[in-house]
């Protein structure tokens, strides 16, 4: 396969240094990108906010509180309640924004100097939750897939379905099942699953994908077998090594498993099942916004 050339990364170090000099430059940023249409109420809405003359980087509205409710820029976001500056929270987002297989807590911990890791996991945490995104359900050729995230080496090879039923491979081997559904040259949507039975992937496809889709392609598990009623749906046999027939593969989302896994189990060494569907929430972010020049931005207006 021909190597495909590097994405770039249009906020480099850098540029970072020189769009975030200082805290100020940060706060400016935030409230630009919060309120585009000059600042409103993060409560009610209200745009008719007063600027509190004692305090920058304050308003208060007097539509929602009898007394006047006062609010600053960083209310009602990630990064309200800490007492670390913007500035580290913007060049945390940054860092595991631009590593393609993301940062450990350990690395940010490291990298910026913070006295704890439960501070830099923290950060990582709220980071995560604010990449979550609503998706418009895929058209054109989509590929649908599962695959196990995390257990033990040793149950590595076992049979990633667990028989004819699919939830015996997972019970007991510490692995999470994943699915996900992705558009060619398009968007990925991935979801952490219970099973792979037809039932849960059937309606995994109907959230995620359109019933205008022009072919829908899978591999041969039985789980996918009723999608033929609905759906475009044909298959490839990896049982018989069949990878690629004409249109019909399942290559890209097999990328983008390959992206989690490496981030998975290079990076997070062991991703606890609770948070694991924040962490596919991460890679998918990352991948829908991979052509996004301004990819921070993006997961800035999120926070
Ligand atoms: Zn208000």
């Amino acid at each position: 396969m021909a190597k495909r050339p590097k994405p770039v990364h249009q906020l480099t170090a850098a540029q970072f240094e020189m769009m975030f000099p200082d805290e100020e430059a940060c706060k400016a940023y935030l409230v630009a990108r919060r309120w585009p249409e000059g600042v409103r109420c993060p409560r009610c809405g209200n745009p008719a906010v007063y600027d509190l003359p004692s305090r920058k980087w304050h308003w208060q509205c007097e539509k929602c509180a009898p007394d006047g409710y006062r609010f600053s820029h960083i209310a009602g976001t990630i990064f309200e309640n800490t007492n670390k500056p913007l500035r580290a929270w913007f060049k945390v987002a940054h860092l595991m924004l631009v590593s393609k297989k993301d940062m450990s807590a350990l690395q940010i911990m490291r990298y910026m100097g913070f006295g704890s890791y439960k501070t830099a996991w923290l950060m990582c945490h709220k980071i995560r939750t604010a990449l979550v995104e609503d998706i418009e359900q895929l058209g054109g050729i989509v590929e649908v897939d599962e695959t196990f995230v995390g257990g033990k080496m040793s149950n590595r090879h076992k049979d990633k379905r667990g028989g004819k039923r699919g939830g015996g491979g997972i019970i007991g081997s510490g692995k999470t099942a994943v699915v996900g559904a992705v558009k060619r040259k398009g968007n990925v949507v991935a979801r952490v699953i219970e099973n792979v039975r037809a039932s849960t992937l059937t309606a995994f496809v109907h959230e995620a994908v359109s019933h205008k889709v022009s072919l829908l392609c899978t591999d041969q598990w039985t789980g996918y077998k009723r999608l033929g009623k609905e759906y475009p749906h044909a298959t490839v046999d990896h049982r018989k090594e069949e990878y690629v027939v004409g249109a019909v593969q399942t290559q890209t989302i097999e990328g983008f498993w390959s992206l989690i896994k490496r981030g998975c189990v290079g990076t997070f060494h062991k991703v606890s099942k609770k948070y694991l569907h924040l962490y596919v929430a991460e890679f998918q972010f990352r991948y829908n916004n991979r052509h996004n020049a301004d990819i921070f931005g993006t997961a800035i207006e999120g926070c």
